[in-house]
């Protein structure tokens, strides 16, 4: 059976109660006569007055609407058997639903009708709920099942499709905005020939809480142009209709329609609040779970980078729930989230785990709230132990109590506390031991009232901060400094910061050296507020300090007085200092010393000698001792004894020379004549051989002289023999001449400088002087020729000397030999050698030698084994200091006949 059967039964039943009860009242409905052809004879019935006006005998389908007339084709008998759906057409223009059958009369058909209008209206308007609750049934299906990052593309879809289904111009979403509480547009449409009343995301401010209505389920509809102004806002002049949706939260949304009255057929305001609820119900779900998701996603972000997360305390099973990132924080990624109560706490250092269960029972009986720091128990001896904040609280009452805290990785923080209460423990201690007071004074009235001091202050000076306050502070002060310090706090109050010196009295009556280094603080105003300062004990250092200044004046005094010559001078020979006996010796006055250059009284020879070895200083052997000849202004030369010792810099680079020179001109002239007397001495012990020398030519000449007078005498001169015997006697004159003018030579004083010279010419000057001499004693003078030539430096004449007197004291000792052995041979050898640095004069005799025990002293001035008036014991010892002097070595030993006298000199490069 089909619902049109179904009505058609109804009505058909109540027709029938209706038929029953007709005879007294006007029949109901519509009751036409109509003829065998379905021309309309009568018209009766309730709803008669509704229908047009026609004329009488009219066929049936002239009455009716166009499409209605379609079923009454052809003739009444065709019509009977079916339920007729007629539409006529009524008096004002209206249309007259009706359904009714068609019953046979005796001389034609009876049509009768019923209104059906309500019940059309009524199936339009079911038909339409059902509809629109399939729509919204799946809009809110797929709002709900949307992935979020669709959700405003399909929103704004469904919006649309609302909007050509109830043709809304310009529809809209408005939701009330989290943040602001004020009301924005989430989502809108507007039809292509409607202006956009609204723009997605747009601020609607507060407009749309004042039509908060008070029957919350009722349907707010407002006009645009209502009494209330602030809706003008929202809607312009547009007409306008608002449909509020309410959650457990009170007014969360509003379809807002613009252009629309709100008229449509067949949409009722819970249809309104339906269609809404449809829309803005899943919406704001699905909002707030994308809130909640990124809240969800915010805290865990959060609790990863803090090493924290939550636990909660589950007391009926003992257990403890944690976060899964607490877990992961913990290692216990591979545990369930739920812990036994037992292991989670054995993770706990061992020294914190009592602490933390008492507190957990406590927040568990008590609702004690629970705050603690622990350790965790590692394994790792050597790491850095691991700090966690641990805190809790009872969420709930009753039964739903719920034991909720977290815990926090505070490792960073814990370890820079403890580093941190080290470090301040240390720089305490350090303050407390050090000879340093931190104080602070407090600005009261232009005045400064000590007001802290740090605890070195007792250790110092034994005083306390009530020792020193504002009244007793100056009477500690020294009464030499106090001025001084009153200068200071008022400098301090000036300037803002200040730095003195002064001494303060510790307890014991001692006075301390203080450096006061203070700063003053000032407020917002640029009003003192305190000082904060240091006192640094600076009393050794200042005791120091004058004992370094007195003693660099002792040491300047010294330097002046002493007699010895003192100096500074740079490595190019540059004074940067010299004392007032340096300045007497060159004759000008000490403050004129520095800048004057030492090189200028050296003979170029000197300073170069001079520079080489001042150049040789090293960091390691920074002193050299030399004897310096000078040429002084206005004086012969003078003799230095000099000693330098280099300055050097990090690098080891020669910076200054300071000197100390004594003078030894007396000492050297003293040597000079020594050597010269010595030198005389010599001469005087050769006489007998120069005599012989000189008697040598002299008898030759007289011989010829004889021969030459007797043969005048017989007179038989021819003029050869007379050339020939004068050419004899001329030569004999000239070797005379040779030997006095070389004793001449071999009697002056010696140069002041050394020269270079060969030591074959002293050699040869030796034996001019002594050869002929000693061959007249029957001495043999062997001399095996030197076949090379070597430069020495000294004086020639000196080493002649020396020559002369090993020769002398040979034939000396040979003499006295042959007195005791007739048969003695007596025999000198002269010999030379060299190698590559030293020359080498041996000088050996056959006289026996030198006692061995005497060896060592025949050197020292004045030993001689000769008899009073002969020996002088001088020749050795002045021989000896003629070799040192020109850089050689005067030595004896005792070879197989006699004496073997070595003179080594080293050898100079012409
Ligand atoms: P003097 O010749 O005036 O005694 P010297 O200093 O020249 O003084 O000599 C010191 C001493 O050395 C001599 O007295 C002598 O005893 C000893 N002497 C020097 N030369 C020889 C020598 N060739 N042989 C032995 N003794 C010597």
């Amino acid at each position: 059976m089909t619902a049109g059967d179904k009505l058609f039964a109804r009505l058909r039943g109540r027709n029938s109660v209706l038929a029953l009860d007709a005879p007294a009242m006007p029949a109901l409905g519509l009751h036409l006569q109509l003829d065998h052809l379905g021309h309309v004879l009568s018209i009766m019935g309730t709803l008669r007055p509704l229908l047009a006006q026609h004329p009488v005998n009219t066929p049936l389908h002239t009455l009716l609407c166009a499409n209605s007339a379609l079923s009454v084709e052809g003739a009444p008998a065709q019509w009977q058997r079916h339920g007729l759906d007629l539409d006529f057409q009524g008096a004002a223009g209206q249309v007259l639903h009706t359904r009714g059958w068609m019953e046979p009369e005796d001389d034609g058909w009876a049509l009768h009708l019923l209104d059906i209008t309500d019940l059309l209206a009524d199936r339009a308007l079911a038909q339409q709920r059902e509809q629109n609750h399939q729509i919204t049934g799946l809009i809110s299906e797929q709002l709900r099942v949307c992935s979020l990052s669709r959700l405003p593309q399909v929103f704004s879809e469904h919006l649309r499709s609302v909007a050509q289904r109830w043709h809304i111009p310009c529809v809209a979403m408005a939701l009330l905005d989290e943040e602001d509480q004020g009301w924005r547009i989430y989502s809108q449409y507007a039809a292509h020939d409607a202006p956009a009343l609204w723009q997605t995301g747009q601020h609607l401010g507060t407009s749309l809480d004042s039509i908060n209505g008070n029957t919350p389920l009722s349907l707010d509809i407002a006009q645009g142009r209502s009494d209330n102004p602030r809706l003008h806002s929202v809607f312009g002049n547009a007409d306008g209709f608002l449909v509020p949706y309410r959650d457990s939260q009170g007014l969360a949304a509003w379809l807002l329609c613009g252009f629309y009255s709100g008229q449509a057929q067949h949409t009722g305001e819970r249809d309104w609040l339906n269609l809404c609820a449809a829309l803005a119900a899943p919406l704001l779900s699905r909002l707030r779970e994308q809130r909640h998701h990124q809240q969800l996603e915010r805290v865990e972000a959060l609790q990863g980078l803090l090493g924290t997360g939550w636990w909660e305390l589950l007391p009926a099973t003992q257990e403890i729930q944690l976060a899964p990132q607490l877990l992961r924080n913990l290692s216990l990624e591979q545990g369930p989230t739920r812990q036994a109560l037992g292991t989670w706490l054995e993770l706990i250092h061992p020294a914190d785990r009592q602490a933390l269960n008492s507190r957990l029972q406590d927040l568990q009986a008590l609702g004690k709230p629970l705050l603690t720091s622990v350790r965790l128990q590692r394994t790792g001896a050597e790491q850095a132990p691991l700090w966690y904040r641990i805190q809790g609280q009872v969420l709930g009452v009753g039964n739903d109590r719920r034991w909720i805290g977290f815990m926090l990785d505070i490792s960073d923080i814990k370890n820079q506390q403890l580093q941190a209460a080290a470090a301040h423990a240390r720089l305490d201690n350090l303050i407390a031991s050090s000879p340093a007071v931190i104080y602070v004074q407090r600005y009261v009235n232009g005045a400064l009232h000590p007001a802290f001091f740090s605890d070195s202050l007792t250790p110092l000076l034994g005083w306390t901060l009530a020792d020193c306050n504002h009244d007793t502070l100056a009477a500690l002060i020294h009464p030499d400094d106090r001025e001084l310090y009153f200068e200071r706090s008022r400098h301090l109050l000036r300037e803002g910061n200040v730095r003195s010196r002064y001494r303060l009295r510790d307890k014991q009556g001692h006075y301390h050296w203080l450096l006061d280094e203070a700063k003053l603080l000032r407020d917002d105003l640029g009003l003192p507020v305190e000082a904060v300062g240091l006192w640094l004990d600076v009393t050794e250092a200042t005791l120091a300090a004058e004992q370094v200044r007195q003693s660099e004046e002792r040491y300047r005094i010294l330097v002046e007085d002493s007699p010895a010559m003192i100096c500074r001078y740079r490595p190019d020979l540059i004074l940067t200092f010299g004392n007032t006996p340096l300045a007497n010796y060159l004759e000008c006055l000490p403050e004129h010393l520095p800048g004057i250059d030492l090189g200028q009284w050296l003979s170029d020879e000197q300073r170069a000698t001079f520079v080489q070895r001042i150049a040789q200083l090293t960091p390691e052997f920074p002193v050299s001792t030399a004897e310096i000849s000078l040429q002084l202004p206005g004086r012969e030369h003078a003799w230095w004894v000099w000693s330098d010792r280099g300055v050097f810099d990090q690098h080891g680079t020669l910076v200054e020379v300071q000197a100390v020179g004594r003078d030894n001109t007396e000492v050297r002239r003293s040597q000079q004549q020594l050597t010269q007397s010595a030198k005389m001495a010599t001469l005087g012990e050769m006489a007998t051989g120069l005599a012989h020398e000189i008697n040598q030519p002299l008898n030759v000449m007289h011989m010829a002289v004889v021969n030459v007078l007797k043969r005048l005498e017989r007179g038989e001169v021819q003029i050869d023999y007379l050339t020939e015997k004068l050419q004899r006697i001329d030569a004999q004159v000239q070797r005379a001449a040779r030997v006095v003018d070389h004793m001449r030579v071999f009697g002056r004083r010696s140069e002041i400088e050394q020269q270079p010279f060969d030591p074959a010419q002293a050699l040869e000057g030796t034996l001019s002087l002594l050869s002929e001499g000693l061959r007249g004693k029957g001495v043999e003078v062997r001399i095996s020729p030197a076949d090379f030539s070597v430069q020495v430096k000294g004086h020639v004449d000196q080493l002649e000397q020396v020559l002369i007197n090993l020769m002398v004291n040979a034939r000396d000792a040979l003499l006295s030999q042959r007195e005791k052995n007739p048969a003695l041979r007596p025999w000198i050898a002269l010999h030379s050698e060299h190698d590559s640095r030293h020359v080498r004069i041996w000088v050996e005799d056959n006289a026996g030698g030198i006692d061995p025990r005497l060896l060592e002293r025949i050197f020292e001035p004045f030993f001689t084994t000769k008899p009073i008036g002969v020996g002088t014991g001088l020749g050795l010892s002045v021989s000896y200091g003629i070799v040192e002097n020109m850089g050689g070595r005067l030595s004896v030993s005792n070879g197989e006949a006699g004496a073997k006298f070595c003179v080594e000199l080293p050898i100079v490069q012409a």
